[in-house]
């Protein structure tokens, strides 16, 4: 047992975007919060990195107009955003590799993104914290519920508090905490089969020194049935200031690829597509979200699915409730999206707010 350092109102574990937005309400109503966080960052699964004077993507990219949650947060924040460039054609390649060119971006919704990165936005969430709200490097462990309270242990130490907010996807938080008491039997049964929103994603970057598809009047809008990456899209920063695609391909198709494997199939991916101007990529930047320790589980109980996504289990808490949760995974609506795990942090905020002392 680590020693008792310190106590709060609530503790949250994960400093992704559905905790923060619990903490963020908590604090703003006077509750003193505790957010310990696994990584040296916040953000999680918004996660950018600076390359000259824009912000590329490894995780998520965008935001849709009906989500009113993300933007209202934007504006709070200050934050500036940009529409996806999606002017010029489609292409489309079929399972055996033939390439048909379909007229404009056919399938792409109009999407919006972050001008400084979405990790831009949990970033200066973080930064409105109390002072010493927010322990990076703390991976929780265990978590022990007794009548009164409840004790969270992390690697830095341990949190007493009235409550506990779990805003880290589902099965993870079975994988890599031990409960005590254990979770109830059904809870524990629906956590263990969600499956962890794009968790099995390899997202790369390539950028450019020019956006040389526009120029043969493409949009970057890639669908491909022959892959490896299935979907493809234009990821120039603002201003076009880094003129960049990304793609999208299953991490289960990419098992065994180290990084600059992943780096090798997009540029032939990418030269088979728009020809010899895409060999040569300036970078090539990639993520394996499945083979992040604190995204993913290492192993799964049963076939994960989405069904299970927003269950009522998540948000069944009850007046005399400790636990409390707060993913994407578990919002009523937009789960999966960052729209879902504000939402599923607020909900979480307003839940220990209700409930008994
Ligand atoms: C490649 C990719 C592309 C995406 N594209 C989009 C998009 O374009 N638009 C969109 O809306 N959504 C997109 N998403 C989904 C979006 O990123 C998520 O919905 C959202 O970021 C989830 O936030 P969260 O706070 O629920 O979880 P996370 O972001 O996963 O946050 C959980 C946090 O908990 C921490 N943690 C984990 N285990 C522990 C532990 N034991 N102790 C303490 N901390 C722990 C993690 O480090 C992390 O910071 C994408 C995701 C990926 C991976």
């Amino acid at each position: 047992m680590t020693e008792i350092i310190s106590s709060s109102d609530v503790v949250i574990v994960g400093a992704g975007i559905a905790g923060l937005s619990a903490a963020r309400a908590l604090s703003r109503a006077g509750v003193q919060v505790t957010v310990l966080e696994a990584r040296d960052r916040v953000g999680g699964r918004m996660r950018s990195v600076n390359r000259g004077s824009g912000a590329i993507d490894l995780g998520a990219t965008w935001f849709w107009p009906n989500e009113s949650l993300v933007q209202s947060l934007l504006h709070e924040c200050g934050l500036q955003v940009f529409p996806q460039e999606a002017a010029g054609d489609t292409l489309y390649i079929k399972k055996e590799g033939r390439i048909f060119r379909l007229p404009n971006d056919l399938v792409s919704s109009p999407s919006y993104r972050f001008a400084g990165g979405a990790q831009a936005l949990p970033t200066a969430m973080a930064s409105d914290l109390p002072p010493g709200g927010l322990r990076l490097n703390s991976p929780v462990h265990r978590i022990v519920v007794d009548a009164d309270a409840v004790a969270v242990e992390s690697t830095t130490g341990t949190v007493t508090a009235r409550k506990v907010i779990l805003a880290i996807p589902p099965p993870l938080a079975l994988e890599a905490i031990a409960f005590i008491p254990q979770l109830p039997k059904a809870l524990d049964h629906i956590a263990g089969q969600t499956a962890v929103w794009m968790g099995d994603m390899v997202k790369a970057v390539a950028i450019y020194e020019r956006p040389f598809w526009r120029e043969q009047g493409l949009s970057g809008f890639v669908f491909s049935e022959a892959g490896p990456f299935r979907e493809l899209h234009d990821h120039s920063t603002a201003g076009d200031r880094v003129p960049a695609i990304f793609g999208f391909a299953s991490a289960t198709a990419m098992t065994g690829f180290d990084s600059s494997a992943i780096r090798e199939a997009m540029i032939q991916q990418l030269v088979g597509l728009f020809g010899y101007e895409a060999a040569h990529p300036l970078e090539v930047i990639s993520a394996n979200w499945a083979a992040e320790r604190y995204t993913s589980p290492r192993q799964w109980r049963s076939a994960p699915t989405t069904a299970t996504y927003g269950h009522s289990a998540f948000r069944e808490e009850g007046r005399d409730a400790r636990i409390f949760w707060a993913s994407t995974e578990t919002a009523d609506a937009f789960s999966g999206h960052i729209e879902g795990a504000i939402r599923a942090g607020l909900h979480a905020a307003a839940a220990v707010r209700q409930a008994n002392d």
